[in-house]
Protein backbone atom coordinates (compact mmCIF):
# COMPACT_ATOMS: atom_id res chain seq x y z
CA UNK A 1 0.00 0.00 0.00
CA UNK A 2 1.30 3.35 -1.18
CA UNK A 3 1.52 6.43 1.60
CA UNK A 4 0.03 9.24 0.00
CA UNK A 5 2.34 12.38 0.74
CA UNK A 6 2.22 15.66 -0.22
CA UNK A 7 4.84 17.13 -2.81
CA UNK A 8 4.70 21.33 -2.52
CA UNK A 9 6.13 23.38 -4.94
CA UNK A 10 6.72 27.02 -4.27
CA UNK A 11 9.39 29.91 -5.24
CA UNK A 12 10.96 30.72 -1.39
CA UNK A 13 9.56 27.28 0.35
CA UNK A 14 12.59 27.16 2.13
CA UNK A 15 12.50 30.62 3.62
CA UNK A 16 9.28 28.87 5.40
CA UNK A 17 10.23 25.65 6.08
CA UNK A 18 10.59 26.62 9.66
CA UNK A 19 6.37 26.66 9.64
CA UNK A 20 6.33 23.88 7.60
CA UNK A 21 8.00 21.69 9.39
CA UNK A 22 5.89 23.01 12.26
CA UNK A 23 2.84 21.67 10.78
CA UNK A 24 3.89 17.97 10.51
CA UNK A 25 6.38 17.67 13.24
CA UNK A 26 6.03 18.22 16.83
CA UNK A 27 9.47 17.43 18.60
CA UNK A 28 12.07 18.94 18.83
CA UNK A 29 15.29 17.40 17.18
CA UNK A 30 16.09 17.69 13.21
CA UNK A 31 18.90 16.25 11.71
CA UNK A 32 19.83 17.69 8.76
CA UNK A 33 21.71 15.63 6.08
CA UNK A 34 23.64 17.87 2.75
CA UNK A 35 26.56 18.20 1.24
CA UNK A 36 29.28 20.78 1.80
CA UNK A 37 28.19 22.99 -1.46
CA UNK A 38 25.14 23.04 -0.18
CA UNK A 39 25.89 23.66 3.39
CA UNK A 40 28.13 26.53 1.97
CA UNK A 41 25.30 28.67 0.16
CA UNK A 42 22.10 27.87 2.22
CA UNK A 43 22.47 26.15 5.64
CA UNK A 44 22.97 28.86 7.36
CA UNK A 45 19.74 30.88 6.21
CA UNK A 46 18.22 27.20 6.91
CA UNK A 47 19.86 26.70 10.52
CA UNK A 48 19.11 29.76 11.40
CA UNK A 49 15.18 29.85 10.33
CA UNK A 50 14.86 26.24 11.95
CA UNK A 51 16.53 27.13 15.28
CA UNK A 52 14.09 30.20 15.78
CA UNK A 53 11.07 28.19 14.99
CA UNK A 54 12.51 26.40 18.32
CA UNK A 55 13.67 23.39 16.63
CA UNK A 56 17.21 21.76 17.80
CA UNK A 57 19.38 21.29 14.35
CA UNK A 58 22.26 18.87 13.84
CA UNK A 59 23.83 19.12 10.90
CA UNK A 60 25.31 15.69 9.12
CA UNK A 61 27.45 16.87 6.52
CA UNK A 62 28.92 15.01 2.91
CA UNK A 63 31.36 15.41 0.63
CA UNK A 64 29.41 16.41 -2.92
CA UNK A 65 29.30 13.62 -5.57
CA UNK A 66 28.40 10.00 -5.98
CA UNK A 67 31.02 8.70 -3.89
CA UNK A 68 28.83 9.84 -0.70
CA UNK A 69 26.22 7.08 -1.97
CA UNK A 70 28.37 4.11 0.23
CA UNK A 71 28.56 2.40 2.62
CA UNK A 72 31.47 4.15 4.42
CA UNK A 73 29.29 7.52 4.24
CA UNK A 74 26.25 5.65 5.49
CA UNK A 75 28.32 4.23 8.51
CA UNK A 76 29.49 7.80 9.16
CA UNK A 77 25.90 8.99 8.72
CA UNK A 78 24.93 6.23 11.32
CA UNK A 79 27.14 7.37 13.72
CA UNK A 80 26.49 10.79 13.83
CA UNK A 81 22.72 10.05 14.35
CA UNK A 82 23.43 8.32 17.17
CA UNK A 83 26.42 10.59 18.33
CA UNK A 84 23.34 13.41 17.82
CA UNK A 85 21.03 11.54 19.79
CA UNK A 86 18.48 11.01 17.22
CA UNK A 87 15.39 8.65 18.77
CA UNK A 88 12.35 6.88 16.85
CA UNK A 89 10.46 9.78 17.24
CA UNK A 90 12.88 12.07 16.27
CA UNK A 91 13.42 13.60 12.05
CA UNK A 92 16.00 13.57 9.33
CA UNK A 93 15.63 16.31 6.67
CA UNK A 94 17.69 15.47 3.52
CA UNK A 95 18.80 18.57 2.15
CA UNK A 96 20.58 18.46 -1.45
CA UNK A 97 20.52 16.83 -4.78
CA UNK A 98 20.26 13.28 -5.79
CA UNK A 99 23.26 12.08 -3.63
CA UNK A 100 21.92 13.77 -0.73
CA UNK A 101 18.27 12.11 -0.60
CA UNK A 102 19.28 8.98 -1.52
CA UNK A 103 21.68 8.59 0.91
CA UNK A 104 19.50 10.46 3.59
CA UNK A 105 16.38 8.55 2.83
CA UNK A 106 18.07 5.30 2.71
CA UNK A 107 19.61 5.79 6.11
CA UNK A 108 15.97 7.28 7.30
CA UNK A 109 14.47 3.93 6.30
CA UNK A 110 17.21 1.50 8.61
CA UNK A 111 18.08 3.94 11.45
CA UNK A 112 16.14 2.41 14.31
CA UNK A 113 13.98 -0.20 11.58
CA UNK A 114 13.17 3.50 10.09
CA UNK A 115 12.40 7.09 11.34
CA UNK A 116 10.28 9.89 9.31
CA UNK A 117 12.36 11.97 7.01
CA UNK A 118 11.38 14.92 4.97
CA UNK A 119 13.19 15.99 1.47
CA UNK A 120 14.04 19.43 0.30
CA UNK A 121 15.40 18.39 -3.06
CA UNK A 122 17.74 21.26 -4.49
CA UNK A 123 19.21 20.24 -7.71
CA UNK A 124 16.55 19.95 -10.84
CA UNK A 125 17.13 15.67 -11.09
CA UNK A 126 16.37 15.80 -7.48
CA UNK A 127 13.47 17.89 -7.52
CA UNK A 128 11.45 16.09 -10.40
CA UNK A 129 12.99 12.51 -10.48
CA UNK A 130 14.56 11.17 -7.24
CA UNK A 131 12.85 12.86 -4.49
CA UNK A 132 10.07 11.65 -5.79
CA UNK A 133 8.59 7.74 -5.56
CA UNK A 134 10.32 6.42 -2.70
CA UNK A 135 13.71 4.91 -4.09
CA UNK A 136 16.10 5.33 -1.64
CA UNK A 137 19.45 3.54 -1.54
CA UNK A 138 23.78 3.55 -1.85
CA UNK A 139 26.06 2.07 -4.08
CA UNK A 140 28.50 -0.64 -3.86
CA UNK A 141 31.27 -1.24 -5.29
CA UNK A 142 30.52 -3.64 -8.12
CA UNK A 143 27.34 -1.11 -9.16
CA UNK A 144 25.29 1.34 -8.62
CA UNK A 145 21.51 1.13 -6.81
CA UNK A 146 22.82 -2.04 -5.56
CA UNK A 147 21.27 -1.80 -2.15
CA UNK A 148 18.31 0.28 -1.07
CA UNK A 149 14.51 0.54 -0.30
CA UNK A 150 11.10 1.89 -0.86
CA UNK A 151 11.01 4.53 1.55
CA UNK A 152 8.89 7.59 1.37
CA UNK A 153 9.05 10.71 2.67
CA UNK A 154 6.70 12.44 5.51
CA UNK A 155 6.67 15.50 2.59
CA UNK A 156 8.47 16.92 -0.07
CA UNK A 157 9.22 20.42 0.12
CA UNK A 158 10.37 21.81 -3.66
CA UNK A 159 11.80 25.29 -3.97
CA UNK A 160 12.20 26.19 -7.56
CA UNK A 161 14.79 28.94 -6.39
CA UNK A 162 17.41 26.94 -5.24
CA UNK A 163 18.28 26.40 -8.81
CA UNK A 164 19.53 29.56 -9.22
CA UNK A 165 22.53 28.44 -7.87
CA UNK A 166 22.77 25.14 -9.66
CA UNK A 167 26.02 24.58 -11.98
CA UNK A 168 24.53 25.41 -16.23
CA UNK A 169 25.64 20.94 -16.47
CA UNK A 170 23.55 20.06 -13.77
CA UNK A 171 20.75 22.39 -14.68
CA UNK A 172 20.70 20.66 -18.04
CA UNK A 173 22.03 17.19 -17.00
CA UNK A 174 17.91 17.44 -15.09
CA UNK A 175 16.54 18.59 -18.27
CA UNK A 176 17.02 15.44 -20.26
CA UNK A 177 15.05 13.82 -17.54
CA UNK A 178 12.44 16.50 -18.22
CA UNK A 179 12.25 15.71 -21.94
CA UNK A 180 12.20 12.36 -21.22
CA UNK A 181 9.07 12.82 -19.31
CA UNK A 182 7.63 15.19 -22.53
CA UNK A 183 8.61 12.00 -24.24
CA UNK A 184 7.07 9.02 -23.06
CA UNK A 185 3.68 11.36 -21.99
CA UNK A 186 3.28 15.14 -22.42
CA UNK A 187 3.51 16.36 -26.03
CA UNK A 188 1.90 19.79 -24.79
CA UNK A 189 5.12 19.79 -22.51
CA UNK A 190 7.33 19.01 -25.42
CA UNK A 191 6.40 21.87 -27.26
CA UNK A 192 6.79 23.80 -24.41
CA UNK A 193 10.01 23.28 -23.89
CA UNK A 194 10.38 24.05 -27.75
CA UNK A 195 9.22 27.68 -27.00
CA UNK A 196 11.65 28.52 -24.62
CA UNK A 197 14.83 30.13 -26.29
CA UNK A 198 16.61 30.96 -22.94
CA UNK A 199 17.87 29.97 -20.27
CA UNK A 200 16.40 33.41 -18.29
CA UNK A 201 12.46 31.72 -19.86
CA UNK A 202 13.47 28.34 -18.84
CA UNK A 203 13.99 29.91 -15.33
CA UNK A 204 10.90 31.84 -15.46
CA UNK A 205 8.85 28.37 -16.78
CA UNK A 206 10.57 25.74 -14.38
CA UNK A 207 7.85 25.89 -11.61
CA UNK A 208 4.86 24.79 -14.08
CA UNK A 209 7.65 22.23 -15.29
CA UNK A 210 8.60 21.00 -11.92
CA UNK A 211 4.99 20.38 -11.62
CA UNK A 212 4.29 18.76 -14.70
CA UNK A 213 6.93 16.03 -14.30
CA UNK A 214 6.06 15.56 -10.92
CA UNK A 215 2.58 14.83 -11.49
CA UNK A 216 3.83 12.30 -14.15
CA UNK A 217 5.95 10.67 -11.85
CA UNK A 218 3.69 10.77 -8.84
CA UNK A 219 0.71 9.45 -11.48
CA UNK A 220 3.23 6.45 -12.84
CA UNK A 221 4.24 5.64 -9.13
CA UNK A 222 1.20 5.22 -7.38
CA UNK A 223 -0.29 2.23 -10.20
CA UNK A 224 3.17 0.71 -10.16
CA UNK A 225 5.18 1.65 -7.10
CA UNK A 226 7.52 -1.74 -7.15
CA UNK A 227 8.15 -1.21 -11.40
CA UNK A 228 6.71 -4.67 -12.54
CA UNK A 229 4.38 -2.45 -15.09
CA UNK A 230 3.82 0.98 -16.05
CA UNK A 231 7.11 2.29 -13.74
CA UNK A 232 9.25 1.37 -16.33
CA UNK A 233 8.10 3.94 -18.62
CA UNK A 234 10.22 5.68 -16.74
CA UNK A 235 13.38 3.96 -17.83
CA UNK A 236 12.86 5.21 -21.25
CA UNK A 237 16.94 6.38 -22.77
CA UNK A 238 18.22 4.18 -19.58
CA UNK A 239 18.99 0.89 -21.04
CA UNK A 240 21.43 2.19 -23.32
CA UNK A 241 21.75 5.39 -20.53
CA UNK A 242 23.32 3.28 -18.11
CA UNK A 243 25.32 1.36 -20.29
CA UNK A 244 26.84 4.25 -21.61
CA UNK A 245 27.49 5.91 -18.15
CA UNK A 246 29.11 2.64 -16.73
CA UNK A 247 30.81 2.08 -20.17
CA UNK A 248 33.02 5.46 -19.53
CA UNK A 249 33.36 4.88 -16.30
CA UNK A 250 30.77 7.59 -14.73
CA UNK A 251 33.42 9.94 -16.05
CA UNK A 252 32.58 11.37 -19.28
CA UNK A 253 28.98 11.34 -19.30
CA UNK A 254 26.62 12.92 -16.31
CA UNK A 255 23.29 10.43 -15.86
CA UNK A 256 21.37 13.10 -17.46
CA UNK A 257 23.85 13.48 -20.66
CA UNK A 258 24.33 9.26 -20.67
CA UNK A 259 20.22 9.17 -20.69
CA UNK A 260 20.02 11.65 -23.50
CA UNK A 261 21.88 9.85 -25.82
CA UNK A 262 20.08 6.83 -24.88
CA UNK A 263 16.55 8.35 -26.09
CA UNK A 264 17.82 8.98 -29.27
CA UNK A 265 19.90 6.40 -30.09
CA UNK A 266 17.28 3.74 -29.51
CA UNK A 267 14.69 6.04 -30.81
CA UNK A 268 16.57 7.08 -33.79
CA UNK A 269 16.66 2.69 -34.40
CA UNK A 270 12.89 2.25 -33.81
CA UNK A 271 12.17 4.39 -36.31
CA UNK A 272 14.25 2.92 -38.49
CA UNK A 273 12.15 -0.38 -37.71
CA UNK A 274 8.97 1.32 -38.34
CA UNK A 275 8.14 1.08 -34.49
CA UNK A 276 7.85 4.67 -34.11
CA UNK A 277 6.32 7.47 -36.22
CA UNK A 278 8.87 8.94 -39.14
CA UNK A 279 10.29 12.25 -37.62
CA UNK A 280 10.42 11.57 -33.62
CA UNK A 281 13.93 11.29 -33.76
CA UNK A 282 14.60 14.69 -35.08
CA UNK A 283 12.36 16.03 -32.80
CA UNK A 284 14.23 14.73 -29.86
CA UNK A 285 17.66 15.30 -31.28
CA UNK A 286 16.62 18.97 -31.83
CA UNK A 287 15.56 19.36 -27.98
CA UNK A 288 18.68 17.86 -26.92
CA UNK A 289 20.84 19.70 -28.59
CA UNK A 290 18.33 22.97 -27.64
CA UNK A 291 19.42 22.15 -24.27
CA UNK A 292 22.87 21.64 -24.46
CA UNK A 293 22.98 17.71 -24.06
CA UNK A 294 24.64 15.16 -26.24
CA UNK A 295 22.53 12.90 -28.48
CA UNK A 296 25.57 10.88 -29.87
CA UNK A 297 28.62 9.26 -27.92
CA UNK A 298 30.96 10.39 -30.80
CA UNK A 299 33.43 8.01 -31.64
CA UNK A 300 33.14 4.97 -30.11
CA UNK A 301 33.06 0.96 -30.75
CA UNK A 302 29.76 -0.19 -30.98
CA UNK A 303 30.34 -3.69 -30.57
CA UNK A 304 32.07 -2.61 -27.26
CA UNK A 305 29.39 -0.97 -26.02
CA UNK A 306 26.73 -3.54 -26.66
CA UNK A 307 29.09 -5.93 -24.92
CA UNK A 308 28.79 -3.64 -21.76
CA UNK A 309 25.24 -3.40 -22.50
CA UNK A 310 24.71 -6.92 -22.37
CA UNK A 311 26.91 -7.70 -19.16
CA UNK A 312 25.01 -4.57 -17.52
CA UNK A 313 21.82 -7.14 -18.65
CA UNK A 314 23.40 -10.10 -17.17
CA UNK A 315 21.65 -11.81 -14.27
CA UNK A 316 18.36 -10.64 -15.81
CA UNK A 317 15.44 -12.47 -17.29
CA UNK A 318 16.46 -13.62 -21.00
CA UNK A 319 12.89 -10.94 -21.74
CA UNK A 320 14.14 -7.55 -21.66
CA UNK A 321 11.65 -4.72 -21.22
CA UNK A 322 12.72 -1.68 -23.40
CA UNK A 323 10.32 1.79 -23.76
CA UNK A 324 9.86 2.56 -26.81
CA UNK A 325 7.62 5.73 -28.59
CA UNK A 326 4.72 5.26 -30.53
CA UNK A 327 5.41 9.59 -31.22
CA UNK A 328 6.60 12.08 -28.79
CA UNK A 329 4.19 11.75 -25.45
CA UNK A 330 3.76 8.64 -26.20
CA UNK A 331 5.76 5.55 -24.57
CA UNK A 332 5.42 2.31 -24.63
CA UNK A 333 6.67 -0.92 -23.06
CA UNK A 334 7.91 -3.69 -25.95
CA UNK A 335 9.27 -6.83 -24.72
CA UNK A 336 12.35 -8.41 -26.51
CA UNK A 337 14.77 -10.99 -26.39
CA UNK A 338 18.11 -9.99 -24.64
CA UNK A 339 19.72 -10.99 -27.39
CA UNK A 340 18.58 -8.53 -29.51
CA UNK A 341 19.10 -5.42 -28.12
CA UNK A 342 21.82 -4.67 -30.11
CA UNK A 343 19.08 -4.00 -32.98
CA UNK A 344 18.45 -0.96 -31.10
CA UNK A 345 21.79 -0.22 -30.91
CA UNK A 346 23.84 -0.70 -34.00
CA UNK A 347 24.36 1.95 -36.48
P1 LIG B 1 22.01 14.92 -8.66
O1 LIG B 1 22.32 15.48 -10.01
O2 LIG B 1 21.63 13.48 -8.67
O3 LIG B 1 21.06 15.76 -7.91
P2 LIG B 1 24.08 15.62 -6.73
O4 LIG B 1 23.31 15.40 -5.51
O5 LIG B 1 25.50 15.14 -6.73
O6 LIG B 1 23.43 14.91 -7.96
O7 LIG B 1 24.06 17.16 -7.10
C1 LIG B 1 24.81 17.63 -8.16
C2 LIG B 1 25.82 18.69 -7.73
O8 LIG B 1 25.15 19.95 -7.63
C3 LIG B 1 26.50 18.48 -6.40
O9 LIG B 1 27.82 18.92 -6.49
C4 LIG B 1 25.70 19.35 -5.44
O10 LIG B 1 26.47 19.77 -4.35
C5 LIG B 1 25.34 20.51 -6.34
N1 LIG B 1 24.09 21.17 -6.03
C6 LIG B 1 22.89 20.59 -5.83
N2 LIG B 1 21.94 21.51 -5.67
C7 LIG B 1 22.53 22.70 -5.78
C8 LIG B 1 22.07 24.06 -5.69
N3 LIG B 1 20.78 24.35 -5.52
N4 LIG B 1 22.99 25.05 -5.83
C9 LIG B 1 24.30 24.76 -6.05
N5 LIG B 1 24.78 23.53 -6.14
C10 LIG B 1 23.91 22.51 -6.00
ZN1 LIG C 1 17.34 8.73 -14.70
Amino acid sequence: AQKDYPILIKRGIINSLDFEIGRIYKNKKIAIITDHNIKGIYGDRIIESLSAYGFQIHTILVNPGEGSKSIQVLSHVYNQLLDIGINRKDLIVAFGGGVVGDLAGFAASTFLRGIRYIQVPTSLLAQIDSSVGGKVGINLPRGKNLVGNFYHPESVFIDPDLLNTLPNRYLYDGMAEVIKYACIRDKTMYEKLLSIESKEKLYENIEEIIYSCCSIKKEIVEKDERESGERMLLNFGHTIGHAIEKFFNYETFTHGEAVAIGMYCITRQSEEMGITKKGTSSLIKRILVQYNLPFEIGEIDNSRLLESIALDKKGEEDILNIVLLKEIGAGFINKINKEDIGEFVSH
